[in-house]
């Protein structure tokens, strides 16, 4: 594995962090799930994404999470990164929601319950949620690092002129902004337009998620969609609609790209990815141990040339 300093920080993250959004939830086989998180560890993976909704049913990837740290993992505790995140809706009602320091202190607390974890290393506000004051989010922050809950704190999928409030509320009460976090990866960069330049400008750290585009951007759908797919699932976060014809022409030119470099498409997806320099680590999802190590193949061919980069940007805006 591969480590990089995290912004203008002192925490190193593995260029490939694992995210358990999908595939650890109650719904998902236990042992699989052990296997990918023992696995992921033993490559050197040491970061670990999570939120309080994360499942299905929300709260139980946290869960599953904390078993296997309580049976196979507790002992390298001070050897991973553990995030988790509140700010989606996960439980109902008017606090089970948004991104008030009453759903944030209450979300924290449960997720601690819940992975069985002293603290977290990272707490992000998982999104600006349109009415609460930022000043009252932040504030929240640096109270939970204050009180010992988190040692660091991130920001997600925030608007810019939003996130630049929240970085300077977080300087001005030193608790700087670790990391931001959200989604790109070749078919969605809207972060290249502000939010990378940003990260830059405050000294933070970005974390891409959603690299693959939930599974389009590896030779998965190249032959429609299979059964045991994201897209097939009913809780899946990524609908048939999404894996249309435009999007599987441009994954099929890729995927000869990425054979043309010796590697497969998700790993191509991948490297692109980390070659932009803004971009810390990359978060990503697997269903399978398979999957993880296809993924980590990425480690070993993440240069390209100028022709390729040209390449692959004709074959995007087609
Ligand atoms: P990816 O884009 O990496 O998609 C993961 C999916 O792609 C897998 O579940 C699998 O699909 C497929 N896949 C992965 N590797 C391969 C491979 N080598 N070959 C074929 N298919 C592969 O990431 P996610 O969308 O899962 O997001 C990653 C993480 O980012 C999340 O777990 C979460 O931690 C974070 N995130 C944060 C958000 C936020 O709001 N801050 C929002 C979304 C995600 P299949 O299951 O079909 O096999």
């Amino acid at each position: 594995m591969e480590y990089k300093l995290c912004g203008k920080s002192g925490l190193r993250l593995p260029v490939l962090s694992l995210g358990l959004w999908h595939n650890f939830g109650e719904v998902d086989d236990f042992d699989n799930c052990r296997q990918m998180l023992c696995s992921a560890f033993d490559k050197g993976i040491t970061h670990f994404d999570l939120a309080n909704n994360y499942g299905p049913p929300p709260g139980s990837a946290e869960t599953t999470f904390g078993k296997i740290l309580k049976n196979d993992l507790l002992h390298h505790r001070d050897e991973m990164i553990v995030s988790s995140k509140a700010g989606h809706l996960m439980w109902n009602g008017p606090y089970g929601d948004g991104s008030s320091r009453k759903s944030l202190f209450a979300s924290i607390d449960q997720s601690l319950k819940r992975t069985g974890l002293d603290y977290f290393d990272i707490f992000y506000s998982h999104r600006y949620d349109g009415e609460t004051p930022i000043e009252e989010t932040m504030m929240a922050l640096v109270d939970i690092v204050r009180q010992g809950k988190a040692l660091y704190v991130g920001l997600s999928k925030y608007p810019t002129e939003k996130a630049r409030e929240a970085y300077t509320i977080l300087k001005e009460n030193k608790v700087p902004c670790l990391i931001f976090q959200d989604r790109y990866n070749m078919l969605v960069r809207n972060v290249e337009r502000e939010i990378l330049q940003l990260t830059e400008e405050q000294g933070s750290g970005f974390i891409a998620f959603s690299p693959l585009a939930q599974g389009l951007l590896t030779n998965k759908y190249l032959h429609g969609i299979p059964e045991d797919s994201r897209a097939a699932k009913e809780n899946g976060f990524l609908k048939k609609d999404q894996v249309n014809d435009s999007v599987i022409t441009k994954a099929r030119l890729l995927n000869e790209l990425a054979q043309q470099r010796g590697q497969t498409l998700a790993e191509m997806a991948l490297a692109w990815v980390l070659y932009n320099r803004h971009v810390t680590s990359v978060i990503i999802g697997t269903s399978s141990v398979k999957q993880l190590n296809d993924n980590i193949g990425t480690l070993n061919n993440k240069d390209f040339s100028i022709q390729e980069i040209r390449q692959i940007e004709t074959i995007l805006n087609q």
